[in-house]
């Protein structure tokens, strides 16, 4: 068994996340490749569960149990993949070329998946003395609002929830995302949330009566430009990540051009940095404008919570995966990443986590998306060697 055969299988049954999209063709969602994988874990002789998340989307776990164990380690990658508008590629049938394999998800994730699975596979075949338990996830949504990851968390933070495959919390979590051997220990969040600032409406031929709820905004907006470039001389950065950022992305306001606008409203973004807490950021912008703005607006509930990666207690962990990646690839860093990933999302948990996988973050989402396959195999050995040998 070769992890680009299992890759070609992988890229093969299409699990588009929508994203937005109107479902229009059976590409969409991940059940069929759900279904491949309990059978795949199924053909092992394995412990596995399928646990529906949303209706018709679901997780599935299996579990190596290693003999003597003290360690269980915890692998993540998920199903779900971004749409395919604009490919120029098939993007279901994947085709090898000059060492590549080319098609939808083939960089992100389903080479670390497949990596994943062949190393789980290969565990159950030798059974090498002195492995680790390993539970491997294979998650749904994460190219959207990351049900999946946030609901396998809750099996072992929620009492009420239960699987006889993960009782407790892991001693580490690899996730697998496209970091080109490299190691991810951490990455910034993100906090998007809404200002709204209300007015009254009346008709435009007499805006004394009124209250120009867009004027109000635009004088907001001009704070709010100035606190995002004072930003980073007010929240420290991280070493590897870089500093906070804040960026206004969308605004909407008034009925028509014949009448006061009585609302108006932004959408803003903030890049959270490791070890900066999320819940602070909000309270901080609107005490700044409060400070300075003699203007009426409302900081409405975040839709992201801002979830980082630290590099606090994952050191160790990233120490001992580097000694595998080098044996088997050469040298590769420890690095910050721009972009989030499942990690976040249990390290907020506590559980130390790691990024790694094949393929470039660049070849990611792209119109002809493709793994190297011989990055591919590396990956795939890593993540054995490290399992059986944590
Ligand atoms: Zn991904």
């Amino acid at each position: 068994m070769d992890p680009a055969e299992i890759l070609a299988q992988l890229v093969a049954i299409p699990s588009v996340n929508p994203m937005g999209r109107e479902v229009t063709g059976p590409e969409y969602f991940e059940a069929r490749l759900t279904e491949f994988l309990q059978q795949f874990f199924h053909s092992l002789g394995v412990p596995h569960e399928t646990i529906e998340v949303l209706p018709g989307r679901g997780n599935v776990l299996a579990r190596y149990e290693s003999p003597g164990a003290q360690t269980t380690l915890l692998l993540d990658a998920h199903q779900d993949t971004v749409p395919v508008d604009g490919m120029t590629i098939p993007p279901f049938e994947p085709q090898v070329r000059d060492g590549r394999l080319y098609g939808r998800g083939a960089c992100d994730v389903k080479g670390g998946l497949a990596a994943h699975l062949w190393a789980f596979a290969r565990l159950v075949r030798e059974r090498p003395q002195g492995a680790a338990h390993v539970v491997i996830s294979c998650t749904c949504d994460e190219e959207s609002t990351a049900q999946g990851v946030l609901d396998l968390t809750r099996l072992w933070t929620d009492s009420r929830r239960r699987s006889e495959l993960i009782t407790t919390a892991p001693e580490l979590a690899l996730v697998a995302e496209p970091t080109g051997l490299n190691i991810i220990v951490a990455h910034k969040g993100a906090v998007r949330w809404k200002i709204r600032t209300r007015g009254r409406a009346c008709h435009s031929s007499r805006p004394g009566e009124g209250n120009n709820a867009i004027y109000r905004m635009a004088e907001l907006l001009q704070s709010l430009e100035r606190y995002a470039d004072e930003l980073p001389r007010m929240v420290a950065g991280h070493p590897l990540c870089g500093g906070p950022t804040l960026s206004v992305g969308r605004i909407a306001g008034g009925l028509s051009v014949n009448t006061v606008p009585d609302e108006c409203t932004i959408e803003v973004d903030r890049r959270v940095v490791p070890g900066e807490d999320p819940s602070t950021v909000i309270p901080h912008v609107e005490t700044y404008l409060r400070e300075r703005l003699d203007v009426d607006f409302e900081m409405l509930p975040p839709w992201l919570d801002g979830a980082t990666l630290s590099d606090h207690n994952n050191g160790d962990w990233a120490t001992r995966l580097m000694t595998h990646i080098e044996a088997v690839a050469g040298p590769r860093e420890r690095q910050g990443a721009w972009y989030g990933t499942n990690a976040s999302r249990i390290a907020t948990t506590g559980v130390p986590a790691i990024v790694f996988g094949p393929g470039s973050i660049d070849q990611a989402h792209t119109v002809d998306e493709w793994i190297d396959l011989a990055e591919l195999r590396q990956a795939a050995e890593i993540v054995y060697q490290f399992c059986a040998h944590p």
